[in-house]
């Protein structure tokens, strides 16, 4: 039966909250009663290599987010959908049972899901429905900015000085909702919902819960970002990168609190920001030049590298047991918990792509499974960076010696003993040379430093 009521449809996808919403807000300003609609996709999820944890996050948090329209009277409305070519055709059908007039959505920037959308588009053009596309996820948008010949960044720093100028961040402001609660007769279908099985207590589910980790840092630790951030074993980094990525928390409402609590802007401030910024960066280039969306690295001359086939060596790197405490560390922290600090993922990709010389896309997949914050554009960026094949990457023959980059960050070797419990009773100093004379069962490395960098500087060099 339609509905006899002409209603508009807010579509979530990875924009999972109420708060500082681009689409939701624009549809709360139309005096026109709301559904909402959210769409299970996993086959292209899994397509997409995410991996158990993302999904349930994801798959929590539509849960979640059912329950704070709820309490605004929105119903959210789950299907299960088995590709994305499918979107449009299911939207349709919700538009027919529910009598639907405009479809409001945020942009998303992937090539996959930009196919997604203009095929949408398509779909509904010379229908009566309308479809209304906003950008939300980036303070600025790609294409807001772009070098004088019209073209998309390719470095960070010019990026980021053009970054600032548009941006104008003492004026940036959640976007405010001018209603506050709705009616419509739509009631939320969560069967499809309830066994998402969601249990890890460190990364707690909501916006609310969000927020508060958001603060805790803002308020606590932010200033000291400089200084703690590179420290593995200090709580010195955020940790919002799970609600980031899945837009539970809004862009804007970050550097909002930022500049409700801290009048000056010191060195940790900016630095933080600009990682912010390094996350728009990358999401710009996934939008810019679209082939990195498709399995090619950024600069298609590495595409002649003769990446290894070394099987067991991958699978030494995958579990944590290369015979180097740190990258085993930082492995195993990412098979534990589902995430990893930042500079352990640049060691750990490194050692991967540069000493064994295996191909960083395994890497990249292995990753994007593990991880709880997987965010294709951050990910494929971080991985080309490390591998010396993106855009403004590390140069080929800067390769970080594992040992070195361990006593520098983990001088005391606290991270390595929390992750790899077998060698606590070494001293610091023991566990650096471990590599040299194994010791304690531990395992034997599985590449010699000098010849690892030596076969990389030539793969790259004869490219
Ligand atoms: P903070 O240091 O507190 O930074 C705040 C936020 O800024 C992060 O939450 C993130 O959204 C953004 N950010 C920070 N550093 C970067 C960066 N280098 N590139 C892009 N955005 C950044 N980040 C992801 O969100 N998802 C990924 O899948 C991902 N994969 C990565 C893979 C590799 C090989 C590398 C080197 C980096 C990757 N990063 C990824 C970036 C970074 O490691 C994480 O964002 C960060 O460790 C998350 O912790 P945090 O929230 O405490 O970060």
């Amino acid at each position: 039966m339609t509905h006899p009521q002409s209603v508009n449809l807010v579509w979530f996808r990875n924009d999972l909250r109420v708060k500082d919403n681009s689409a939701l807000a624009a549809a709360l300003t139309e005096k026109k009663p709301i559904i909402a609609a959210f769409f299970i996709c996993e086959p292209q999820w899994q397509l997409h290599g995410w991996g158990r944890l993302k999904t349930q996050f994801v798959m929590a948090h539509a849960h979640k987010l059912s329950e704070s329209l709820k309490e605004k009277g929105i119903g959210l409305i789950v299907r299960s959908v088995k590709s994305f070519a499918l979107c449009g055709q299911e939207l349709l059908k919700i538009c027919e049972n529910y009598n639907c007039v405009k479809i409001f959505a945020n942009r998303e920037y992937e090539w996959d899901e930009r196919s997604r959308d203009i095929q949408v588009t398509q779909q509904f053009k010379g229908t009566t429905i309308t479809t209304h596309w906003f950008d939300d996820g980036l303070v600025v948008a790609p294409g807001e900015i772009l070098t004088k010949s019209g073209d998309y960044f390719k470095k960070f720093t010019p990026f980021k000085r053009a970054w600032f100028e548009k941006a104008n961040i003492h004026a940036i402001k959640p976007i405010s909702q001018n209603r506050s609660i709705y009616d419509t007769s739509a009631q939320s279908e969560l069967d499809i919902l309830s066994n998402s099985n969601y249990s890890l207590e460190q990364w707690p589910i909501g916006e609310k819960a969000a927020q508060k980790i958001l603060s805790h840092f803002i308020k606590n630790k932010i200033k000291q970002y400089d200084i703690q951030r590179d420290l593995p074993y200090e709580e010195g980094t955020s940790r919002i990168s799970p609600y980031l990525s899945a837009g539970i928390l809004g862009i804007r409402e970050i550097f909002w609190q930022i500049l409700r609590h801290h009048k000056i802007i010191n060195e940790g401030i900016e630095v933080w920001v600009s990682e912010l910024i390094w996350r728009e960066f990358y999401k710009h280039i996934v939008f810019g030049f679209p082939h990195v969306c498709k399995n090619r690295p950024f600069d298609l001359t590495t595409e002649a590298v003769p990446w290894r086939h070394a099987p067991e060596e991958y699978e030494a790197w995958c579990k944590g047991q290369t015979g180097y405490p740190i990258v085993d560390a930082g492995m195993r922290q990412l098979n534990q918990e589902g995430w990893m600090h930042n500079r352990l993922r640049m060691i750990c990709a490194s050692f991967l792509a540069k000493h064994l010389l295996i191909d960083w896309r395994l890497g990249e997949a292995y990753f994007a499974k593990q991880l709880i914050d997987f965010d294709f554009a951050a990910n494929n960026g971080g991985w080309q960076w490390s591998a010396s094949t993106g855009t403004d990457a590390m140069p080929y023959f800067r390769i970080f010696n594992p040992i070195l980059q361990g006593k520098k960050f983990d001088k005391e070797a606290e991270y390595i003993k929390h992750y790899v419990p077998e060698l606590q009773p070494l001293k610091a100093s023991d566990i650096y040379k471990i590599h040299l004379h194994p010791k304690n069962n531990y395992f034997h490395p599985i590449v010699q430093l000098e010849e690892g960098r030596d076969r990389c500087l030539l793969a790259f060099k004869q490219r």
